[in-house]
């Protein structure tokens, strides 16, 4: 299967030849179509198996009709990641991806002073990268709304547990739309995996890879 035969917007597909990126991976080729249907989804993958591009695809190809709001723009996708590495090569992808998109990404992480963070929010994103610790502390100060979110990922979910992140996790998913789409990755499967996955997944699509 080659990236065309995925009904991808010509944009994307130009952004993806410009990578070199000829070939879906197993964990694009069964994600994208589920995805681009609006179903949530269930993905056991690890880092390197192009997870990152199979929800960031067909996340951008989503916001892309209805285009940057003028003014300020209400966050719609939000992607929660366990550390700044991961969530910075995730923002990074979003924007390599979205290269001939007039969308906005942009990645907040804890450990840095937050006023540019803050700064940049104030401009207007579409989508935000976050680890959530510091998206509680920019939510509970009043900078960050997450009322118009349509798309939600929480990736690394098993490494979110591991590093103590549940509780940050539990405060931050009732602040979250009922009716979006939802993406839920971990590399490993346990009973507390799978109790996570429930609160937040509705008839999920199962992926493993
Ligand atoms: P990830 O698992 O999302 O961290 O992606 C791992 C690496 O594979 C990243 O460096 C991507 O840029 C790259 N990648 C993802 N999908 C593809 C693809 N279909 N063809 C070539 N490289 C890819």
């Amino acid at each position: 299967m080659q990236f065309d035969e995925l009904n991808l917007l010509p944009h994307l597909l130009d952004a993806l030849k410009e990578l070199e990126y000829t070939t879906p991976t197993p964990i694009q080729e069964q994600s994208i179509p589920s995805l681009l249907e609006g179903k949530d989804l269930f993905g056991c993958a690890q880092t390197g198996t192009g997870k990152t591009a199979a929800f960031a695809l067909p996340i951008l190809q989503h916001l892309e009709p209805e285009g940057p709001v003028k003014g300020k723009r209400p966050i719609r996708c939000l992607v929660l990641a366990p550390t700044r590495e991961l969530a910075n090569q995730i923002n990074d992808s979003f924007k390599a991806y979205g290269k001939f998109s007039k969308l906005r990404s942009m990645v907040i992480f804890g450990g840095v002073n937050q006023n540019k963070q803050v700064n940049q929010l104030n401009a207007g994103v579409d989508i935000l990268v976050a680890t959530p610790g510091r998206l509680l502390d920019l939510m509970n100060q009043g900078h960050i709304h997450l009322s118009k979110i349509t798309h939600f990922v929480l990736d690394e979910a098993d490494r979110m547990l591991d590093m103590g992140f549940i509780h940050d996790i539990k405060k931050i998913l009732p602040r979250l739309p009922k009716n979006k789409q939802n993406i839920f990755f971990s590399a490993t499967i346990s009973p507390t995996i799978m109790e996570l996955a429930g609160t937040i997944l509705f008839d999920p699509v199962n992926v493993r890879v």
